[in-house]
């Protein structure tokens, strides 16, 4: 890498540079306590910039991570895999364009779920916007290229994408075939085109920056019911699953469900029970004796439905007479208003019932009504009684809050639920970690599992404990043959291929054909993919030789501080290191990414043996 790709990149109009120390403060707050500091970041100001940030990346074969957000907490936030990566920050590219005619929108990278529920009410339509546990703040573009999902009727957020436009990393331009066919109006209908498609290798990929989407949005149903649904005992639970699993294929206008044990509950309540001291059998009583009281059953569901009044009322009849076992509450958003109004006036004997669920009946209704809602952010904060109270501004990793999201795809039948609680719950209590579990129906075949690991980043035993268990989560899912459908940027090469299987070839071939010079997101997803040590000969250039930097000596990171390396520490540290010991610190960081990955090569080999062998017809 030369002088010249700072100084070039510096030349172009809509960008603005930030050095590797102005990039890790604004960029190196991660809930994982992940150590992948970018390079530096190009923040993109006018979309025109995105083409000659690829040429001059390719020229200079200078590795960009993308982001649109950069709120990907528990999976490495803003993070590149790869820490000789430029961030390439679009989050201030937010036009958004509502087509009331085909109910979708055309959106730049940085529109959030407020931009976008702004924008579909000024346009008066009634239309939802996909949203997510992260709330207004939450990007829709960023959310759905990383495979995110929610509960409204569009669950899976790549799905709701029909248009994509960008770049592939060798410079090319994509957009729809339809475009070019000159037939506009049906690529805002049919994603797929007519021919192969290509849309897929955008989802959770490593091939190119997008630039524009056409996200399509569910229309408001003329009615929606708010279920929820509650089981006595974890056995009762277990047999609802077959039932729960026709349901999602026989209901019409079933969201998503999500399932949640009562520990799981208990880590969104306000009190923050969670930050007990308690260990082991003690903590384990005592959350118990925590649900007993607050009446929080083994296992309770959330799910949406929408329809027609007609459809939604028999739906819900059908669902109590199908369900046994289970105890079913129905709700219309207007009686959550009411009884939201009344909550008030209750006294505070009884009611006990409607009590338990109230909270989480107002969260769902954003959810439900498409309109994002801050609440469910509350789950990172689990572990901090001090945390002041939840705003659009409210972000976790800069917070300091400590949260690694695992989330692996498990079959939807009775013996593979059960099976995963067990094993989840025997190895996060194995590491010290309070199982709080939690399954929502993908479709009539697939959950998705996701488990929290709350820590406390501040403590670098703590931060050991977390990457650890999550590391083994990963690992003991695997030999199950749960995949996770997501991961954090620390943790991809546990999911690689052998370098020899087929998608790994298939995924060189691609990368060779779109991103020859390897300059999009490397290492992302990416199969047997290890990300390459710096050697001698390849030291990078300094940035501030080149960008006069304000920016005054301070802290060294060296391999025995690697733990205590946190963004906290960084914004009270005027700067890191001046070069060439800079040099050694970026060196640090990917060192300590080989020592992670040697060590979990044996593990993905374990997993690999351990796999079944191939159905035979
Ligand atoms: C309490 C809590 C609740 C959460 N709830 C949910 C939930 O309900 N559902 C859910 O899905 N997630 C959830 N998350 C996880 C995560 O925070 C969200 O998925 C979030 O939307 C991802 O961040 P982002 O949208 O800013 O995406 P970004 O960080 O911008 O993007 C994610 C990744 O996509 C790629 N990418 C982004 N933009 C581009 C581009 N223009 N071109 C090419 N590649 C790109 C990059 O690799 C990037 O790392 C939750 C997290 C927490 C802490």
């Amino acid at each position: 890498m030369s002088n010249s790709f700072y100084s070039e990149i510096l030349s172009l109009i809509g960008v603005k540079l930030l050095t590797r120390e102005e990039a890790i403060h604004a960029y190196g707050a991660d809930t994982g306590a992940s150590e992948r500091m970018p390079s530096g970041a190009i923040v993109i100001k006018e979309a025109d910039a995105v083409k000659e940030v690829i040429a001059l990346a390719n020229h200079y074969k200078v590795p960009l991570w993308p982001i649109s957000g950069g709120r990907n907490f528990g999976y490495g936030t803003s993070l590149p895999v790869d820490s000789q990566s430029f961030i390439v920050d679009l989050s201030h590219l937010k036009r958004v364009y509502i087509d009331t005619n085909s109910a979708t929108a055309l959106i730049e990278p940085g529109v959030t779920q407020a931009d976008l529920h702004a924008a579909i009410k000024k346009s008066g339509m009634n239309l939802l916007v996909p949203t997510t546990g992260v709330g207004p703040n939450g990007n829709i573009l960023g959310n759905a290229l990383d495979g995110g999902y929610g509960l409204t009727p569009i669950a899976d957020h790549f799905n709701a994408i029909c248009e994509l436009e960008g770049y592939w990393g060798n410079g090319t331009e994509f957009r729809h075939s339809y475009q070019d066919l000159g037939c506009p109006e049906m690529a805002k209908r049919w994603s797929a085109g007519t021919g192969h498609s290509w849309a897929g290798l955008l989802r959770q990929g490593s091939l190119g920056i997008v630039t524009k989407a056409r996200v399509q949005l569910a229309r408001a149903p003329e009615a929606t019911r708010i279920l929820v649904f509650e089981w006595k005992s974890h056995d009762a639970f277990i047999e609802s699953q077959p039932q729960l699993n026709m349901l999602t294929e026989d209901i019409p206008g079933i969201g998503g469900i999500i399932m949640m044990n009562d520990r799981r509950i208990l880590s969104t309540q306000v009190d923050t029970p969670l930050v007990s001291p308690l260990r082991g059998e003690a903590r384990a009583e005592f959350l118990q004796q925590l649900a007993t009281e607050r009446k929080i059953s083994p296992w309770t569901g959330l799910g949406t439905l929408y329809g027609s009044r007609a459809s939604v009322a028999g739906a819900v009849r059908d669902i109590r007479r199908r369900l046994k076992h289970c105890r079913v509450w129905s709700f219309s958003p207007e009686q959550i208003r009411s009884l939201q109004k009344l909550q008030d006036y209750l006294p505070s004997w009884g009611f006990s019932a409607l009590r338990r669920h109230f909270g989480a009946l107002v969260n769902t209704l954003g959810t439900v009504e498409g309109y994002p809602i801050v609440a469910f952010l509350k789950i990172a904060y689990a572990l901090d009684p001090t945390a002041k109270k939840l705003d659009v501004n409210s972000h976790p990793a800069k917070d300091g809050a400590g949260i690694l999201w695992y989330a692996p795809l498990v079959p939807f039948t009775a013996g593979e639920v059960n099976r995963y609680a067990e094993v989840m719950s025997e190895c996060l209590l194995a590491h010290g970690f309070d199982p709080l579990l939690a399954v929502t129906s993908r479709s009539s075949r697939t959950l998705s599992g996701t488990i929290p690991l709350l820590f406390n980043r501040q403590d670098p035993a703590d931060v050991v404990r977390a990457k650890t268990c999550y590391s083994a989560l990963v690992k003991v899912g695997l030999e199950h043959g749960w995949p996770p459908y997501r991961l954090g940027t620390d943790y991809m090469d546990l999911i690689a291929c052998p370098a020899d299987s087929p998608s790994a070839q298939v995924q060189r071939l691609l990368k060779k054909a779109l991103d020859e010079n390897n300059i999009i997101a490397s290492g992302r997803y990416e199969h047997a993919k290890p990300v390459e040590q710096l050697t001698s000969t390849e030291t990078i250039t300094p940035i501030e030789e080149v960008v006069p930097s304000e920016i005054k000596p301070g802290i060294t990171v060296d391999a025995e501080h690697s733990l205590s390396f946190d963004y906290a520490k960084l914004l009270n540290a005027a700067f890191i290191e001046q070069s060439p010991a800079r040099i050694k610190g970026n060196s640090h960081v990917v060192n300590a990414f080989d020592k992670q990955k040697a060590s979990t090569a044996a593990n993905t080999h374990s997993t690999i043996n351990t796999v079944p062998e191939k159905e035979t017809l």
